[in-house]
C-alpha cells in the first residue's frame, strides 16, 4: 500500500500523522510512504529523519494526495484538502464530523472513504485513540496550573509542592476519568494534597486502589464540591457525560469563596466547560480573570506539546495503520469491530449511525 503523509495546514497544527518511527515500521512491512516535505519540521522531525525511516520526500501536497492510496494525519481534512481526496482513496484522522455539516459535504462528495480516531472503541468501550490526549492534557492541566499561581501571572503566589515548613498547595480534580487521573499523577508527583472527586464511586475506588493513601477521593456532591472548591489553590475540571454538554459544577457565586489569585483549568471546555465561568481560549491568550479568580480553558491544550502528542499518538494509530494497510480496509474492518466502529464517511453517505444523527443523515 502507498501510505501519504500531508503537512498538516489547520492554524498552529504542528502535529504530523506519522513520526519516523511509525514510517520505518511500515515500510518494514512492505509498503510504500510518502511523507510531504517538512511535515513534521516543527516538531524536530526533518525530511532526512523520514527519508531515514524509509520514506519518499514529496515536494507538495498535491503529490502525497494524487499518489497514495491511505492518508494519514492528524487534524480533520480542510476545504482544500477535502477537494483533493478522491474515490477510492482512504482517509484515517481525526474528523469530528457531528458539529461540522461543511466537512461532511465535502468528505461525501470526495467519495474517499475516512476512518475517524474518535470513534475507534476498544474491548472496554473506551476510545483508544482519544485516550493519549486525555493523558496529555491531564498531566498539563497541573503544568498550566502551577504556573499561573505565580504572582507574575497574576495567581495567588502558591507553590504548589510547598517547601519544608510550609503546607503544599490543595488540588481538587474534578472527574477521575482518564485526564482526571493524570491530572491527580502530576499534582501528586509535585508534592501537592490531591483530592479527585468522582460520581462513580467505583471509579474512586479504583483510583484509590492505584494511588494509595497519598490521593485523597470524595463522592463529588455538591455539598462536597462547596466545601472542597473554597479550599482549593488549584481546581482542574476534567468531567465527562458522553454525548451531552459538561455539567457546570463550579457556580460563579463559589468563586468569592476562594482565596484571590487561585486558579480554575476547565479541560473539559471542549464539551462546554464544567464550571460556569469557563470560555474557551487560546495558547497566545490562555487565561483570563473573574471575580479574581484565574481561568485557563485552552481547548486543544496538547497541541502545545506537539512532539510528544505526535508520539503518544502515533503509538496508539500505528497497529491500525498497519492493519489497513496491510489486510486493506474492508478487511481490517471486517476483523475488527472496533476499527469498524470509526468508519465514518463511504460511498458519499456518513456511516456511522451516531454522526449521520448528529447530522440529521438518514443512516
Ligand atoms: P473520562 O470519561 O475518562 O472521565 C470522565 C470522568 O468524569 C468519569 O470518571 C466520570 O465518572 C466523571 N464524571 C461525570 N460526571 C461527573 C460529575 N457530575 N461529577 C464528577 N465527576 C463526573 O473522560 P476524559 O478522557 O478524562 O476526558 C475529560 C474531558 O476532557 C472531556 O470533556 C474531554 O473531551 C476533555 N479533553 C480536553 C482536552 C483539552 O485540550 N482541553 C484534551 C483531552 C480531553
Amino acid at each position: 500500500t502507498r501510505i501519504g503523509v500531508p503537512k498538516e495546514i489547520k492554524d498552529h497544527e504542528y502535529r504530523v500523522g506519522l513520526t519516523p518511527a511509525s514510517v520505518r515500521e511500515l515500510a518494514a512491512d512492505g509498503h510504500e510512504l510518502l511523507v510531504e516535505t517538512g511535515a513534521g519540521a516543527d516538531i524536530g522531525f526533518s525530511d532526512a529523519d523520514y527519508q531515514a525511516a524509509g520514506a519518499t520526500i514529496a515536494s507538495s501536497a498535491e503529490d502525497v494526495f494524487a499518489n497514495a492510496d491511505l492518508i494519514v494525519k492528524v487534524k480533520e481534512p480542510q476545504t482544500a484538502e477535502c477537494r483533493r481526496l478522491r474515490p477510492g482513496q482512504l482517509l484515517f484522522t481525526y474528523l469530528h464530523l457531528a458539529p461540522d455539516p461543511e466537512q461532511a459535504r465535502l468528505l461525501m462528495e470526495s467519495g474517499c472513504t475516512a476512518i475517524a480516531y474518535e470513534t475507534v472503541t476498544d474491548r472496554d468501550g473506551r476510545l483508544p485513540l482519544l485516550a493519549p490526549m486525555s493523558e496529555i492534557a491531564g498531566r498539563m492541566a497541573v503544568q498550566v496550573g502551577a504556573v499561573a499561581l505565580h504572582k507574575t501571572t497574576g495567581g495567588s503566589g502558591v507553590l504548589l509542592g510547598g517547601v519544608p515548613g510550609v503546607l503544599p498547595g490543595k488540588v481538587l480534580v474534578i472527574g477521575g476519568g482518564v485526564v482526571g487521573a493524570n491530572a491527580a499523577r502530576m499534582a501528586m508527583g509535585l508534592g501537592a494534597d490531591v483530592v479527585v472527586a468522582d460520581r462513580s464511586v467505583a471509579r474512586l475506588a479504583q483510583l484509590d486502589d492505584l494511588f494509595g493513601p497519598r490521593l485523597k477521593t470524595a463522592y463529588a456532591s455538591t455539598d462536597a464540591l462547596d466545601r472542597l472548591v473554597a479550599d482549593a489553590d488549584l481546581v482542574v475540571g476534567a468531567v465527562l457525560v458522553v454525548g451531552a454538554a459538561a455539567p457546570k459544577l463550579v457556580k460563579r457565586a463559589q468563586l468569592a469563596g476562594m482565596r484571590r489569585g487561585s486558579v480554575l483549568v476547565d479541560v473539559a471546555i471542549d464539551q462546554g466547560g464544567c464550571f460556569e465561568t469557563s470560555h474557551a481560549t487560546t495558547h497566545s491568550d490562555p487565561t483570563y480573570l473573574v471575580d479574581g479568580i484565574v481561568h485557563y480553558c485552552v481547548a486543544n491544550m496538547p497541541g502545545a506539546v506537539a512532539r510528544t502528542s505526535t508520539q503518544a499518538l502515533n503509538h496508539a494509530t500505528l497497529p491500525f495503520v498497519q492493519a489497513l494497510a496491510g489486510k486493506g480496509w474492508r478487511r481490517a474492518l471486517a476483523e475488527d469491530p472496533h476499527l469498524r466502529n470509526g468508519l465514518n464517511v463511504h460511498d458519499g453517505r456518513i456511516a456511522h449511525p451516531a454522526v449521520a444523527a448528529a447530522l440529521g443523515h438518514p443512516f
